[in-house]
């Protein structure tokens, strides 16, 4: 029986090398069935060599790890260092590239690899329908003016944005507190409005400021609007934005405070790693990575291989 781990602590004590990190990662990655990574082999039996970590394929003959196929492939950073990243990610409230490759004595180079591989598996992860009541909200983010911080979200402006800032839609179910963040080009109607009718079950309360973008949903969700321009927070129905609002002052809290700054080619990515965390804060460390390792689509990978 292989010891569970629900600390750093006990996640260090259960990978003492990289033989133990293999086997991990192939039980998840397999659960017993193993499947050749290689292109155009089929071969679902191998055998173990001695240090347990390779793999020949009873098929094709080649040789494969664990990591076959997978962001861990073509990296020198042992996979223990590759776990103790994916933790820090999901524990810490933001971490740079610097302070990784500090904690884990690895290049800076090094840590931002890492770190862009990790949140593009973090991407991976199943946009769900929300329903019930669903909050929307955007944030603004970057911009050069040293005055506008990201904090300031200015209602009434006309187009509501600066030029030089990225407007990011959230969407958040009331009762699960689960979002998704989508980082749009604008904040018109035409932007805003086919993301949450994708994404938001029709009937469902939709609760939004006042903000022109939103007009006309009320023909498919019961919408509910808060007046921020009369200093609203509640509004008289009961519903408000504050949890969606709680969640994007995290998010730029890591962003003006750990990541300094954000381009908009990346800006997707860390919301992504800032939905992640918050959806799955609740869960276990071992949960944590075993999703982490799910949403690496292995057997998606494998399928692209053989396409
Ligand atoms: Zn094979």
């Amino acid at each position: 029986m292989v010891p569970n781990f629900s600390n750093l602590l006990q996640l260090i004590d259960r990978f003492p090398d990289e033989k133990s990190c293999h086997q991990y990662l192939a039980g998840q990655r397999w659960d017993g069935v193993i499947e050749c990574p290689f292109k155009e082999c089929k071969g679902d039996t191998a055998w173990v060599f001695k240090d347990g970590i390779r793999y020949k394929c009873t098929c094709c003959k080649k040789i494969f790890t664990a990591k076959t196929g997978t962001i861990f492939e073509n990296s020198k950073i042992s996979l223990k260092t590759w776990f103790v990243a994916i933790y820090m990610v999901l524990h810490k409230k933001g971490i740079s590239s610097i302070q990784l490759s500090k904690d884990l004595g690895i290049t800076q180079k090094s840590a931002w690899f890492l770190l862009q591989r990790i949140r593009t598996v973090l991407g991976n992860e199943e946009i769900l329908e929300l329903s019930g009541t669903v909050m929307a909200d955007e944030t603004f983010v970057g911009g050069k003016n040293k005055n506008r911080h990201a904090n300031k979200k200015v209602k009434y402006s006309q187009g509501r944005s600066f030029k030089d800032k990225t407007p990011v839609l959230g969407l958040m179910e009331a009762e699960s507190s689960r979002v998704s963040c989508f980082v749009v080009p604008d904040t018109s109607t035409k932007s805003i409005q086919p993301i949450v009718k994708e994404y938001v079950t029709k009937g469902s309360n939709f609760v939004s400021d006042e903000w022109k973008a939103y007009n006309g949903l009320n023909s498919y969700y019961y919408h509910y609007v808060i007046d921020h321009g009369r200093k609203e927070y509640v509004g008289e129905h009961g519903f408000s934005t504050n949890a969606i609002e709680g969640f994007w002052s995290l998010c730029k809290r890591a962003i003006i405070g750990i990541y300094h700054k954000t381009s908009r080619k990346h800006l997707q990515k860390y919301f992504f790693e800032f939905a992640f965390r918050y959806n799955y804060r609740k869960l276990g460390v071992q949960q944590q990575i075993n999703l982490f390792i799910e949403n690496m689509h292995c057997r998606l990978k494998y399928k692209d291989l053989v396409s």
